[in-house]
């Protein structure tokens, strides 16, 4: 839907009269008074439940839209679940996110009066807290994506609730196309329920052969909004100076501000706790401004602070990601900043993989955004951007996932989902031919694929660990080359945040700390290292403290690292000729290395200067794209001599493009254990000189139609 300009103006001046007729007081605070049972039948959704009900029972398909904090998420599971689907089978409720998954089923259980992993549960990758009594199952789509390998036809549910479907996350996306099939297999025993917070309502009932939209009939306030006159030059800086200005000029009522990831959130924080003290010291009746941060990788007790009423007298200004724009909703906000930026997944052709990107907010996301204040009462929303930005420069809507992404962890799934023929497969946004071809070249090289394009063992078990190709080809190989059990910990080390804790103050100690830990073969050896240290302390909180390790990454690398095993010792029990056992490579941790190379052969680059091996930041060149590449000061082969060939796990641009956990290899290894991709270039040199053995990349061998035959004998 796009604002007309006089639509606009028409929005600002009702919201000015609305605002003056009510005290911004009077419905601030007042929930946090109602029982609980009278806070759900105060949810817009309550309305219609009887309506919807029936909707649900006449139909298979059918799509609800809401806006964002009517009760879709928490209330209509609930509703099911009274209603008796819950007689002969699980309802389960996807979401794109991994906070807002545990966020909501916290909440459903409170309201269920019952302890998550009971009645109410959920499962995230890498955490399961479900059990035999759950009835309500809140999972990210990435999980359910992944049960659909173990059983096609879903049997376990009897209702699936595809929420935030606006998002268009891949794994909804794929979802959509798998269960539009699974609801006409199951003849009735599945309901499709397809939840959006915005009216793009059509496309998706199209897609479902023209199913019913069900509306819940919101109540919001009008919104105030406010466009800054020119564009701000830091948007940082000008979200802290309308926070404070917010605190010290406006009437009570919360403040929710949108930053686009941890380290911005935390340095925002930072700036308004420091540039409170002094208001608090110079004013002393200044009330308190409560600052509370909210991303992904943070630790859930800080998370459920949020929901927390705001205490009398003081206000509260919430710092998140995208994730408060329609996945979780906060209470008692009154104000939003809207700085207009977001950070997503996106594919770098240059670099050939996905980074994470700050971009700008499409229109619809911005109305989102504007929309959180109006919840409680009139609200006002500024947005650091200009009018004219808003009208002409932001996209309407926000590129489907899969429109961006690398294909080859999708394509993967499909294949072993028995989806052979890819190129046909009716999604609802088609990707580009062209990364279809290249992400199904990208599996045929890591040998996840045949030449003909078939899903080969080595593939099937990649599909079945949920981490990206290149790690799990790692994780399959590791079992080959007799390392696994050290494979397993360094790839738990590589999924969770960084370990190493580098506090401003005292970064010189703690990198000092870190070096201890460096292992002059690589990043890799260094993090199992420090996992293996920290096991032999007893797990102990004090050992990392005093080694500036980071205790909760810790914890959950651990965690992973048993997720693994587990779900290796159930394939494991499967008839296979791939033998996963969980086997230790003792000193030869030449082994480790080994098996990253068959995993990350395609991240390989090759020290490029000719001034020796005492040219401390030298130039590496990435073998695949002949791109400048170095090696970062954090890492233990940084200023080692002697290395000439490295395999790195991601770039990271900076000021420069740096290598992200490297580790030094033999490149024979390449020609060894990568054959597909890279041959000797010259027979004679290797022989005399192993170290100066040139490696010739094959990539460009691949034509197009070697690429079709990949897609299934087509062309
Ligand atoms: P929707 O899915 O339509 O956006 P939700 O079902 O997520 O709405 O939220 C409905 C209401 O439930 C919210 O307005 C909020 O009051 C309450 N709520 C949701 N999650 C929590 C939570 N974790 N803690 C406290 N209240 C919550
Ligand atoms: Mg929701």
């Amino acid at each position: 839907k796009q604002l007309k300009e006089e639509e606009l103006e028409q929005i600002e001046i009702n919201a000015v009269t609305e605002w003056k007729r009510q005290a911004r007081t009077e419905s601030y605070g007042i929930k946090s008074k109602l029982s609980m049972q009278e806070q759900r039948e105060s949810l817009p959704v309550f309305q219609s439940r009887e309506e919807l009900l029936k909707a649900v029972r006449d139909n298979d398909f059918i799509v609800i839209v809401g806006e964002t904090g009517s009760g879709k998420t928490t209330q209509i599971t609930q509703y099911l679940a009274e209603d008796g689907y819950i007689n002969d089978g699980i309802i389960a409720c996807t979401q794109p996110r991994r906070v807002a998954a545990i966020s909501v089923a916290k909440r459903v259980a409170e309201e269920v009066n019952c302890k998550v992993g009971e009645e109410v549960g959920y499962t995230i990758r890498f955490e399961d807290y479900t059990g035999p009594s759950t009835k309500i199952k809140y999972m990210t789509d990435g999980m359910l994506e992944r049960e659909a390998l173990v059983d096609p036809l879903m049997s376990k549910y009897s209702v699936i609730m595809l929420d935030e479907a606006h998002e268009r996350t891949v794994a909804t996306d794929i979802l959509f196309a798998l269960l539009r099939n699974v609801v006409k297999k199951r003849k009735g025993t599945l309901k499709l329920i397809v939840t959006s917070a915005t009216l793009d309502s059509i496309k998706f009932s199209q897609y479902f052969n023209d199913c019913p939209v069900f509306h819940i009939k919101g109540r919001t306030f009008p919104v105030k909004i406010y466009y800054t006159k020119n564009p701000e030059l830091d948007y940082i800086e000008a979200t802290i100076d309308t926070v404070i200005d917010i605190h010290t000029n406006n009437a009570q009522g919360d403040i929710l501000v949108f930053l686009t990831g941890r380290e911005e959130i935390e340095t925002c924080c930072e700036a308004i706790v420091q540039k409170m003290s002094v208001l608090y010291k110079s004013d002393p009746s200044m009330s308190e401004l409560v600052v509370l941060p909210i991303y992904s990788a943070m630790p859930s007790e800080i998370q459920s602070r949020i929901f927390e009423p705001t205490p009398k007298g003081k206000r509260k200004v919430v710092i998140a990601t995208n994730i408060a724009e329609t996945s979780i909703t906060i209470d008692g906000i009154l104000y939003v900043v809207d700085p207009g930026f977001v950070k997503v997944n996106a594919y770098d052709p240059k670099r050939s993989m996905d980074t994470l990107v700050v971009q700008p907010i499409s229109r619809a996301q911005a109305d989102q955004r504007s929309g959180r204040a109006g919840r409680t009462g009139p609200g006002i929303c500024y947005r650091l951007y200009t009018k004219n930005a808003y009208l002409k420069e932001m996209p309407a809507n926000t590129t489907p996932e899969i429109l961006r992404k690398n294909l080859s962890h999708t394509i993967l799934m499909l294949k072993a989902m028995g989806i052979e023929d890819v190129m046909e497969f009716r999604f609802m946004d088609r990707p580009k031919e062209e990364s279809m071809l290249k992400a199904l070249e990208e599996l045929y090289i890591l040998e996840a694929l045949d030449e003909e394009g078939k899903l080969t063992e080595t593939g099937r078990y990649m599909a079945y660990f949920a981490v990206e190709p290149m790690l799990s080809k790692t994780l399959i190989k590791s079992f080959e080359f007799g390392c696994s059990y050290e494979v397993i910990e360094v790839i738990a080390m590589l999924t969770v945040p960084d370990v190493f804790y580098r506090p401003r103050e005292k970064r010189e100690l703690a990198d000092k700390m870190k070096r201890r830990f460096d292992n002059y073969s690589g990043d890799h050896l260094t993090l199992l290292n420090v996992y293996r240290k920290w096991e032999a302390s007893g797990f102990s909180k004090d050992w990392c403290t005093d080694n500036f390790i980071h205790e909760k990454s810790m914890k959950k690398a651990r965690d992973v690292k048993n997720q693994l095993i587990r779900l290796m010792e159930i394939v494991d029990k499967k008839e296979s000729g791939i033998q996963l056992s969980l086997v230790s490579c003792k000193n030869k941790l030449e082994q480790v290395q080994k098996a990253f190379v068959s995993g990350f052969f395609k991240n390989c680059a090759k020290r490029s200067s000719n001034h020796g091996h005492t040219d401390e930041d030298g130039v590496f060149r990435t073998l695949a794209d002949n791109l400048a590449v170095y090696i970062h000061p954090s890492s233990s082969l940084f200023k080692i001599p002697g290395v000439d060939y490295v395999i790195y796990h991601t770039l990271v641009l900076t000021n420069k493009e740096y290598m992200h956990c490297t580790t030094k290899i033999d490149p024979a290894w390449l020609v060894q254990y990568a054959s597909k991709v890279f041959r000797k270039a010259n027979e004679g040199e290797l022989s005399i000189h192993k170290k100066r053995e040139r490696i010739q990349p094959l990539y460009d061998r691949f034509d197009q139609n070697e690429r079709w035959r990949l897609s299934r004998g087509r062309r």
